[in-house]
């Protein structure tokens, strides 16, 4: 009997539960718990006549430690799915250590507070050390791994897409195709149109400050930073046509530079339509990227919360996307004393998307691998005590699953190469 408890009720959570819902075998009762209860009611409501799931809900605050080990005590999953926000990662975390639970998220830590002077100086001396310079990194979870091992728990991080199933897609590659993995370009496509002049397919906070930071990559043991959407390459894309992208900083980089040691150079790309960052640049030199906040009428608001508000919600894109999104890797190096280049990568349909669990597939494509993760932790695939990210487990049966659940993807012999 397997009961997860899933925290958040956004975008990204709504498909991993209907996705766990499909996959009752696996989770025979979940609990939705998440700040706003209504948001849980409701998909409740919607889906509870169609499956053997069992579904709960629940209110519960995450930055409250005391909370969350309350209602953990209380509903005693076997793990906790964190579909909250990347702010929440380091209270979940506690509280499934203070429970004696597993721990599975999508994104990794970012504090919400980034003026806030003891976070500072622990980031600048960061920045300092590791050469990039976003607001996230795995410092904060990786500082959890011996406590996860004493307790005999797994912390599965960043189980979404990118990061999550690009890291699957490094193992897989490492385990079948290569000796040695030489370079690694991670390019992450959405040929989705959704008809606004303006909008974000997932969380406009977290998305907007991802896409202005500077750009960074991994080269011979080193970051190189460089200013934000400065490095630009065009891409003809299998199911969407020539985009342009855009190099990024992005988190698996991080962890795939630690546990991959022998590759060369990481890279990630995103594609970008010129009406989109225009619109960027815009909202950013005239403050409402801010996130610090600010007096008005009496009142504290943070520019980028007010923005937010403003912003079409993510969820509701769903019906009017339409287009495809690739997502994939690829992978340089050498196979038994040749060179050899690979490209895997999975392409979905935003429509396809809506019609199956009325969601675009930004939130399809996050949501379907943190029900994987879950599940691989639950069934026991990928259980042993520690932090890890999703390239530190057989690929195989995650492989598997991708094909099974709705991911299917593919593996290309000599791709068009980025320079
Ligand atoms: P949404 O903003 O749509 O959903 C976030 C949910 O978390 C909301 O239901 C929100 O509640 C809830 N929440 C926020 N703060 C709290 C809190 N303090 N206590 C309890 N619940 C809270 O975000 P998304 O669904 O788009 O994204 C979810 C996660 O997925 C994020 O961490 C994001 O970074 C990650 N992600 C990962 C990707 C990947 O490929 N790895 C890609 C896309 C996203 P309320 O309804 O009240 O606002």
């Amino acid at each position: 009997m397997n009961r997860l408890l899933i925290i958040g009720c956004g975008g990204v959570a709504s498909v991993a539960i209907h996705k766990c819902c499909q996959n009752s075998e696996v989770f025979n009762e979940i609990m939705i718990a998440s700040r706003t209860v209504s948001k849980c009611d409701a998909l409740k409501e919607k889906l509870q006549d169609k499956t053997a799931t069992k579904i709960s809900t629940a209110k519960v605050d995450a930055d409250n430690v005391d909370e969350l080990v309350a209602l953990i005590n209380d509903y005693k999953p076997d793990a906790v799915l964190n579909l909250a926000l990347p702010y929440q990662d380091l209270t979940i975390m506690d509280a499934c250590l203070k429970t004696g639970v597993h721990y599975i998220d999508t994104a990794n830590y970012e504090a919400e507070d980034t003026e806030d002077p003891e976070w500072r100086k622990i980031y600048e001396e960061r920045c300092e050390r590791l050469g990039f310079t976003a607001y996230f990194d795995y410092s904060w979870q990786w500082a959890y791994d011996e406590r996860f091992k004493e307790a005999g728990l797994t912390a599965l991080l960043g189980t979404g897409f990118d990061p999550g199933v690009t890291s699957v897609f490094a193992a897989y590659a490492k385990k079948h195709y290569f000796d040695t993995i030489e370079t690694i370009d991670i390019l992450d496509c959405n040929g989705g149109d959704h008809g606004y002049p303006f909008a974000t397919n997932f969380n406009p906070e977290i998305n907007l400050r991802e896409v202005s930071a500077p750009g960074s990559y991994f080269e011979n043991g080193k970051w190189v930073e460089i200013p934000a959407m400065s490095i630009k390459r065009e891409y003809d894309f299998d199911g969407v046509g020539m985009k342009d992208m855009y190099l990024l900083h992005h988190e698996e980089i991080e962890a795939l530079a630690r546990n991959m040691p022998e590759v060369k150079r990481i890279r990630f790309f995103m594609t970008f339509g010129q009406s989109y960052l225009t619109h960027m640049k815009c909202l950013e030199n005239v403050g409402l990227l801010r996130t610090d906040a600010i007096e008005f009428n009496g009142q504290q608001i943070v520019p980028i919360q007010f923005l937010k508000a403003l912003l079409p919600d993510p969820a509701s894109l769903g019906p009017r996307t339409v287009g495809k999104t690739n997502i994939g890797c690829i992978f340089t190096g050498m196979k038994d004393g040749k060179k050899r280049s690979i490209y895997i990568y999975n392409i979905c349909d935003h429509q396809e998307c809506y019609r199956e669990v009325e969601s675009q597939a930004i939130s399809y494509t996050t949501g379907v691998p943190a029900m994987i993760g879950a599940m691989m932790v639950l069934n026991g695939d990928w259980k042993k005590p520690g932090v890890f990210t999703t390239d530190e487990f057989d690929p195989d049966p995650y492989m598997d699953a991708l094909n099974k659940w709705g991911l299917p993807w593919v593996v290309v012999e000599n791709p068009t190469l980025v320079d």
